[in-house]
């Protein structure tokens, strides 16, 4: 129940199968460390199942898998050396487990991946085994649950801890919003005063400024990064070039600022889709639509001295919408379709977006509800396996539909028909009831019918 599981520091291009995959093999690494089985081992593998094993490649899950073994972390690994550790493995055919247990390791037969085979609890698992010779000495299954979240098969069954010592308890978002009236706080209040249950003051503000610096920053990488997309679709990067034309364009065309909006969700998905850092918001597929509109509302509509409120409200109520969907519901395309990516962070952009307008919080839930209403349904059939087509587009047209959604419930008193919980719901019984092609698998949709030019 706290935000910072949304909004984490990682690289691209996806949180479930990049950064999760990362932090598994780490944390196994670490863990036989601690049992002592460094001395022992002469193998590892790793098998990738489910959505991980069918587009494992295209979102470099193997390639991360590797860099986690060697003890690196998604949020401080030097992403500008990565090609040269992974040919340095190829070409030894060796790896140095957390840095400092060196074995032999083939890519071939040490990191397997099962196209058509799932382990039970989700699409996104991962077995780890060690051997001494022939002998397994160890071996433990994780998932990859969505957002850069992990978990392992033993702490499945285990009771979650901490909801009861919050401030502010809720489970839904009546039980949210009646905790807003009752203690006459806003949602980012709410949240701020959850959250420290988990930090102090200070570190949550600096928190959230860190991760508003890493959106900046990306943003600005992908403004002024030009060329092909990695991965062999060739799809050529489009920011630069966007921003080349408007930064110096003058216009009298009110509706000027949608380009800006799309340019910031495009620079963001390139820099994730480059395999470059980037903020889960709440996964790396859906990276850019909270600071597509957060950049937005700074680089338009603030003043500057306004800037720290306005940049911590805003991620403290998307956070707050984005924790109603990891709770009861999902937040991996794995799981439940694009709708449960994109959507929750239109629905997440759109609670923020009509705080900042100064919405009563019925018409924030109001907007987090209409943001989401409106992608249902939405499937996840990434082109090759990579997060580009139609990923990238995808962040932009959500972002503006999540400005919209804002509008729309700011123009109403808060009264409407659907409730945010019922929509929430109804996603993730949708997901659910989707097949297993269009739940990023690359077996359906556009990732069967792109045929190309
Ligand atoms: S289609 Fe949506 S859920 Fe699937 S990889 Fe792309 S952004 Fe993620």
């Amino acid at each position: 129940m706290t935000i910072f599981n949304l909004f984490k520091i990682g690289i691209g291009p996806s949180s479930s199968h990049t950064v999760g995959p990362m932090i598994i093999a780490k944390n196994f690494c670490t863990l036989i460390k601690e049992k002592e089985y460094f001395p022992l081992i002469t193998r590892i593998k790793i098998e990738l199942y489910g959505s991980l094993g069918a587009t494992g490649v295209g979102h470099q899950s193997d390639i991360a898998v590797l860099l986690g073994l060697l003890g690196n972390h998604p949020k401080t690994v030097d992403t500008t050396k990565i090609e040269e550790i992974i040919e340095n493995i190829k070409n030894k055919s060796s790896i140095k487990l957390l840095n400092e247990k060196a074995i032999n390791f083939t890519m071939k037969e040490d990191l397997i991946l099962h196209k058509m085979h799932s382990l039970p609890f989700h699409q996104n698992g991962i077995k780890i085994s060690i051997y001494n010779l022939e002998n397994e000495l160890f071996s433990k299954i994780y998932y990859s649950v969505g957002g850069g979240e992990v978990i392992s098969e033993d702490e499945i069954t285990l009771e979650k801890k901490d909801e009861k010592f919050l401030p502010y308890n809720y489970s839904n978002a009546k039980e949210l919003l009646k905790q807003c009236k009752e203690n006459k706080i806003t949602i980012a209040q709410l949240i701020f005063e959850n959250e420290k249950i988990y930090k102090s003051e200070d570190e949550i503000k600096s928190s959230l400024l860190e991760i508003w610096n890493v959106m900046t920053e990306c943003v600005t990488n992908g403004l002024n990064s030009d060329g092909i997309l990695p991965g062999g679709l060739n799809v050529p990067k489009r920011a630069y070039r966007i921003h080349q034309k408007l930064k110096d364009k003058r216009t009298i065309d009110p509706l000027a600022f949608v380009d800006w909006i799309n340019l910031y969700a495009l620079a963001v998905n390139e820099e994730n889709a480059s395999g470059k850092r980037v903020v889960t918001a709440p996964t790396n597929g859906a990276a850019g639509i909270i600071p597509a509109v957060l950049h937005y509302v700074i680089n338009f509509l603030v003043n500057k001295e306004d800037k720290e409120k306005v940049i911590t409200d805003f991620l403290l109520t998307a956070g707050a919408i984005g924790l109603l969907y990891q709770r009861n519901a999902s937040i991996s395309g794995a799981d439940v379709g694009c709708q449960g990516e994109v959507g929750v962070a239109c629905s997440m952009a759109a609670a923020a977006m009509a705080e900042f307008l100064g919405a009563t919080i019925e018409q924030i839930e109001n907007a987090a509800e209409i943001a989401m209403e409106h992608n249902l349904g939405l499937t996840c059939d990434p082109i090759g396996g990579l997060v580009q087509i139609p990923c990238i587009e995808r962040n932009a047209m959500a972002a503006m539909k999540a400005v919209n959604a804002a509008r729309m419930a700011l123009n109403e008193d808060g009264t409407h028909y659907v409730s945010l919980d019922s929509v929430i719901k109804t996603m993730f019984t949708t997901g659910k009831d989707m097949q297993n092609k269009y739940k990023e698998t690359s077996k359906g949709g556009l990732a069967v019918h792109y045929v190309e030019c």
